[in-house]
């Protein structure tokens, strides 16, 4: 446990980077009374909080409610107490933030309360500008900047040395946050922007821990881990369980599961003896991070610190995965929706991993563009197999296409209607066709005669893992 304060004197302390996951936390406050120039306490409080939500990334949920600020309960409060929940108050001490922390799979610690303590035997009022003022009659200090300040710890932030802060460690005239205060909060919050975020694909994706990669500092901000990590997001739109391996012959590998504001919910369970990692998880609908690492000491001889690794997400869902935008060829724009998904129980369940023996069905559905629908078009189904390119013909076979072709293949043509359905695959068996193994991406799209070199498709593949 920490304890910072703010006093009429300069006495310093050392925070070491800890903070909020997720960026946010409850704060509760129900204090009574009002000051010498007739203004409630609770107004000056609720401002303050307001105002470090409005001026950075971090939120306050404000919560009008009483706490104890003296119980270890895991809720945020505040109050006017004669003592610091037992320990006198320093001498000149107008406020003491009581703050406890718990150690996390990555970064610095997470704070898990943050408590409020003002010292009642200090004259307060509530004004704004210079501490004394001429002609003026205030009865004390300002206890709304004192509510800023130590706001400040509460989130996280130490004593700003620079005096042009509401985080210097004495009260001064300053009564509002600065510049100062704000990149603060966006140094100790904004670590996901330092890092290139990219869109997970199901199936394989290869890549390589090696340097010029982000790191766990740079990701996670305040510690001095120098591992490298690359960092993937993924969108949930049903429960779904995902299981992901990171494989690697000469990357120590570790897989960690975040939610989207860096919340930890998992990491590999690792095999002895092996460098790779692998991690399964059912999660409901949301969005996620799934975070390639290594470790920053080595842990075992046979692996290193950097390396190539093959990522293979794999999922079972009661419903279509997530196809991610619509996109186009030349950069036209449409709003159609896509869906599809590959089924070996008639649609009880998707996934993209299956055996050679089941027997599998892909259904497409579109909505189509409104400004779309009523016209001439077409249908295009695209199966990406080791580099090619294959598009379904409308005798329903799958043949290859090159990018110099003069004409798209097109899986039917007809008027558009406001939903297309069409079935990719129906009672398809791999093995009755030769195919043992196979990883195939499917892409579907659309186009109008009127602009017939324009298909527009979704970002995001449909993938297909067949295995033996
Ligand atoms: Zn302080």
């Amino acid at each position: 446990m920490l304890v910072a304060c703010w006093v009429v004197a300069a006495v310093a302390f050392d925070f070491g980077g800890e903070k909020w996951p997720g960026g946010e936390t409850e704060f509760y406050f129900a204090l009574e009374g009002t000051s010498g120039t007739g203004r409630l306490w609770n107004t000056a409080f609720s401002e303050a909080l307001l105002d470090w939500n409005g001026a950075t990334d971090f939120n306050y949920i404000l919560r009008q409610e009483s706490r104890d600020p003296c119980v270890s309960d895991s809720l945020n409060g505040v109050d006017f107490t004669e003592d610091v929940c037992g320990t006198e108050f320093g001498e000149q001490t107008l406020a003491v933030t009581l703050i406890s922390t718990q150690k996390q799979l990555l970064g610095p610690p997470k704070i898990i309360e943050a408590d409020i303590v003002v010292n009642q035997g200090v004259p307060l009022d509530i004004f704004d500008g210079n501490l004394q003022q001429f002609g003026a009659r205030f009865d004390g200090i300002d206890f709304r900047r004192i509510a800023l300040h130590e706001l400040g710890h509460a989130l996280g932030l130490d004593h700003e040395l620079s005096a042009s802060a509401m985080m210097a460690a004495t009260v001064s005239n300053l009564d509002r946050l600065t510049e100062d205060d704000i990149a603060g909060v966006n140094t100790l919050y904004g670590g996901l922007a330092n890092c290139t975020v990219r869109v997970l694909s199901y199936g394989q994706t290869t890549d390589a821990l090696t340097a010029g990669d982000c790191t766990v500092d740079e990701l996670t901000l305040g510690n001095s881990d120098d591992s490298f990590i690359d960092v993937y997001s993924f969108e949930l739109v049903e429960s779904t369980t995902i299981q992901f391996e990171m494989a690697s012959t000469g990357l120590d590998s570790v897989l960690i599961l975040a939610d989207s504001k860096l919340q930890y919910l998992g990491f590999d369970d690792k095999q002895s003896g092996s460098c790779s990692s692998s991690l399964s998880q059912t999660l409901d609908p949301g969005s996620y991070l799934i975070l390639a690492n290594t470790f920053d000491e080595p842990v075992q001889e046979a692996c290193g610190g950097t390396g190539s690794y093959e990522l293979t997400v794999t999922f079972s869902s009661s419903g279509n995965p997530d196809l991610g935008n619509t996109t186009s060829l030349n950069g036209g724009s449409s709003s159609a929706r896509f869906r599809a998904g590959v089924t070996a129980d008639n649609g009880s369940s998707f996934g993209n991993r299956f055996s050679a023996s089941d027997s599998l069905d892909l259904d497409v559905s579109i909505d189509i563009d409104p400004s779309h629908v009523g016209q001439a078009g077409f249908l295009i189904i695209a199966a990406l197999v080791d580099g090619e390119i294959l598009l379904l013909n409308q005798q329903g076979h799958f043949v290859n296409y090159t990018h110099n072709s003069a004409q798209l293949i097109k899986a039917t043509t007809k008027v558009l209607s406001a939903t297309e359905a069409f079935a990719v695959l129906t009672d398809f068996v791999p093995a009755e066709v030769g195919i043992e193994s196979i990883i195939v991406d499917f892409f579907v799209g659309y186009g109008l005669d009127s602009e017939p070199a324009e298909v527009y498709f979704h970002q995001t593949p449909l993938n297909l893992i067949v295995v033996p």
